[in-house]
Parts: structure tokens; sequence; C-alpha cells
């Protein structure tokens, strides 16, 4: 199977490409991105027999059925990446928390977030392509905190690979910033810019399209790519998560082949809640995705109104920072999925220019098909952690927002995507727990908790600083440029 561009002109043939070229390359004509058209379908005998699968073999079988260019034993290579993972059998782990309600926790990688879950068989996927190629990457991303430590953690090291971080200053907590600024590999670099995470995704886009960046590195024999979600790689292994909780909870008779469930997804860049709207396509009974956002709650506004409208937007801070995010990539995807190549460009050259889109209320219609949405103030997600951890449960700031959409008549899955332990400050307000210093207040909430933390958290405190680089928005070039000199 191949993967077409998501923006076209009127009568343009839709360019198709290989999946490898995809993620070697992932920009498409016009500023798009590569999604599929189709998706295969999943019979319901098929789903009871996939349901009894480990996760490991589970994934290999869902790629398998999309037909891609990549190689079986390079896809087996990057799957067994889950093998550093807590336990190495369940990356992902579903958790009852009580009638009705599930808890799909996906941070259980070696940098405790869901990113993990992605971008760890993701970098042995590209690491391989560039040395079946010969050729070498200098692979980008932009971070609101959870991308930026796993997409240097996935390549340390990796052959054939550079990697290049860009974090907002003072736009992620104190554990995420420490997790890049102290990484270690002789391939990475970590720069902090001066601006927002849009900002730095932006800087990222310009770069990614710049002919003169990517001549600049050519000339030292590198190709340019991105880790971020913006590339069909990340969202490939996000299917898979969402599509074996719902085959799991088949397998072992919690529901049936009539019952549908709802799936709720705290949101950024959309990528996570894309991936639940393709395991829907690809036939997992899933009636609602809810969407839930911060306090930047674009995408209520979107799915409730039908407008995206940057223009009275301002970045706030808020507990959950990896959803402090205006501009959702991921959306992109989902409007060409809904609506074609030729509206995508429209609704996206609209955004570009007048930084506002409006669809029909017939598109708007469509959506609320499939999509729900609504956002979770600082306030309310504190309760919920209180609330929680009085259960001794706890639940990081950006999974607290989904619990104010659970429909108790339903079966919902709220889709966890990090560990607390990235946000102790904010766990310990919420709790109104007294700390001299996050990595005393870490300690006394996980004894609280009757938690191990791994020591990959633990020695973060103490750790070298190896990236101490901030830079401005217009220097980011000169000074990847200079590393790369190096
Ligand atoms: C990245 C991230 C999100 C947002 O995920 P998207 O796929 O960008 O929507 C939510 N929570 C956490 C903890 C994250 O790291």
């Amino acid at each position: 199977m191949k993967l077409v561009q998501t923006r076209a002109t009127q009568n343009e043939e839709l360019k198709k490409v290989k999946l490898s070229e995809a993620l070697l390359s992932p920009t498409s004509p016009h500023g798009g991105l590569y999604a599929p058209r189709k998706f295969p379908l999943i019979s319901r005998p098929y789903w009871h027999e996939l349901g009894g699968l480990k996760y490991a073999d589970f994934a290999l079988k869902i790629i398998k059925l999309f037909d891609f260019d990549v190689k079986n034993s390079l896809f087996k290579k990057a799957i067994a990446r889950y093998e550093s993972f807590d336990n190495p059998k369940k990356p992902a782990q579903l958790k009852k928390l009580k009638k009705n309600l599930y808890i799909n926790e996906l941070y259980h990688g070696p940098t405790r977030a869901f990113k993990d879950m992605a971008l760890q068989p993701f970098g042995e996927i590209l690491s391989g392509l560039a040395q079946e190629r010969g050729e070498n990457y200098l692979i980008m991303c932009a971070t609101s905190g959870d991308t930026g430590p796993a997409t240097l953690k996935t390549f340390a090291d990796a052959k054939n690979i550079k990697a290049v971080c860009l974090y907002p200053e003072n736009g992620t907590s104190e554990v995420q910033r420490l997790q890049m600024v102290t990484m270690q590999g002789q391939n990475l670099k970590t720069i902090g810019i001066k601006g927002d995470f849009d900002d730095a995704q932006n800087a990222l886009k310009t770069l990614l399209s710049s002919d003169e960046f990517k001549g600049e590195l050519k000339a030292r024999n590198l190709s340019l790519s991105a880790a971020n979600s913006v590339n069909f790689g990340r969202i490939l292994f996000q299917i898979i998560y969402h599509a074996y909780a719902y085959a799991r909870l088949l397998n072992k008779g919690v529901i049936n082949d009539l019952t549908s469930i709802d799936i709720i997804v705290p949101s950024g860049n959309f990528g996570n809640a894309l991936g639940a709207y393709y395991a829907k396509k690809m036939g997992a009974n899933i009636d609602l995705i809810k969407i839930v956002s911060n306090e930047n709650n674009i995408l209520t506004e979107f799915f409730n109104t039908g407008i995206y409208d940057l223009t009275n937007k301002k970045l706030v801070k808020t507990i959950s920072p990896a959803m402090d995010i205006l501009i959702s990539s991921n959306v992109e995807r989902l409007l060409f999925d809904k609506f074609g190549a030729v509206r995508t460009n429209e609704l996206m050259q609209d955004l570009k220019e007048k930084k506002c889109y409006q669809i029909t209320q017939d598109e708007l219609k469509e959506l609320k098909k499939d999509f729900i949405a609504d956002f979770c103030t600082d306030k309310e997600c504190e309760k919920t952690i209180k609330k929680w951890a009085k259960k001794g449960v706890a639940i990081d700031p950006h999974t607290a927002t989904c619990f104010k959409m659970v429909d108790k008549d339903r079966l919902n899955i709220i889709t966890s995507t990090a560990q607390w332990v990235k946000f102790t400050p904010s766990m310990l307000k919420a709790c109104d727990i007294e700390y001299k210093n996050e990595q005393e207040g870490l300690l006394k909430f996980a004894k609280i908790l009757d938690e191990n933390v791994t020591k990959s958290i633990t020695s973060l405190f103490d750790a070298p600083v190896l990236h101490p680089d901030i830079c401005e928005i217009s220097q980011i070039k000169e000074k990847i440029i200079e590393w790369i000199k190096k």
C-alpha cells in the first residue's frame, strides 16, 4: 500500500509514495502531509483471534495488513524495542479503574510518556532504512515536552542518524527539560528556543521546506527528516495500541461484537486521537473518540463550531504543558480523510493566510459522527488528581483532563499519556502536599503511593547538563549548521 498527499489543487493527480519515502521525507506537495487513502478492514472473527495475541505479535499482524514496502524483518526489529519497557510483554497496560472505565497506560517506556510507544520502533526503522540506503539523515523534532526526550532516546547513538530537538524555553516541565539537556549520545543536539511550542513547530516546518537549509545539509552528506507526528511513521504505531485495547476487551469477553466503546484522548497535535480514528476505520467498534484539551481549547471550539480560529488566541501555560498547542497538525489528516485533498488544501491555505478556516455545517456533522470535544481547566484537573490520589492512583495532569468526559452508561477507555513523575510539582500542589524541592517531593509522593520511580528519572537531578544552548528563533539554523560542522 502507498500513502498519498493530503493537499491538492483541482484535477491534480495525487502523488503516491511508499511508506519508506514518507518516513524519510514527510512533507508532501503544497506543504501537506502523507496519509493512507484506504484502510484494511479487519473482520469480526479476525478481531477475536487478534485479541488473543501478545502485543508484539498483534502489532506485526496489524502492520502486515497495510502491505507497506518496509521489510518485515525491520518491522520485527522495531517492535523488539518494546523489550526495554517495564513489562516487555505488555508495553501498553490496559487496567480497569471501575465499572465501565478502563485506562490504557501508554507510559511504561524509557522516557515515561506515550511518545515512546511510537518513537521507539520509529527510531529503529529510520536508522535501518538509512543504513540500507547508505544515506545519512538529520532528524529534527519540535517538542512541547515529551516528543523531545523520546526522540533523543530512540536515536541515541543510532547509525546514520543525527537528531536535533527544539524545545520552548520555560515551556516544559523541569523533568522534561532535564531529560533533554542531559541526554547522552554523540549524535544528539538539544536547543532551547525563546518562544512557545507553536514557534518551535513553525521553525521546524520552515526548515523542512527550506531548499537553502537542505542544500547546506546536502553539502555535508545529510538529508533532512522529522520525528514529529507530521511523520506518518509515528501514526502507524499509534493505531496499534487503540486497536489492541479494543481487541483485548473483546477477547476477554468484557464486550461482544455488538458493543461499541468510547475512547477519550487528551489532545495536542491530534496524533493520538487520529490513531484512534484510524483504528475505528479498520473495524474496531469505537463509537466516539472524545477529544479533550486544556485551556488551549482550539480543538474544542473546532469540533463544536466548525471554526478553527487562531486570530484571537494566545497560548496559555497550563499544568499539562504537552498539550499547550494551538496548531494541531494532524487535524489535516482527518480533513483529508473526510473531505479529500482539494478541500483540505483550501482549508489549510486559509489557515496559513487568514489564520482561520471554517468548514460547512454538513462537514461538521460528518466530523461529529466520530468525535466530540471538550476542555478541562487546571482547577478541574487538580480536583481529579486529588480525588484519585486519595484512592492510591496517580493520574498525571494530561490524563486528568479526560475524566470529565466519562459517560457512566458506556464503556470508556481513557488514554493515559504520561507518568506523573514528570510533573511532580503539579501533582503535589493538587494534593496539598508540602515539599522542599522537586527531587525530595518526587520521592515523597512515590512513597505515599507505594510506587517505585525508575532510575531514569531519579538520576536526572544529578546528571551533567550536556546541552545548555538557548537561542532566538532566528538563530536556530545557524546553531544547527554550526553543530553539524563539528
Ligand atoms: C504529546 C502529548 C499529548 C498530546 O498528544 P497528541 O498526539 O499530540 O495529541 C498529551 N499528553 C501527553 C503527556 C503528551 O506527551
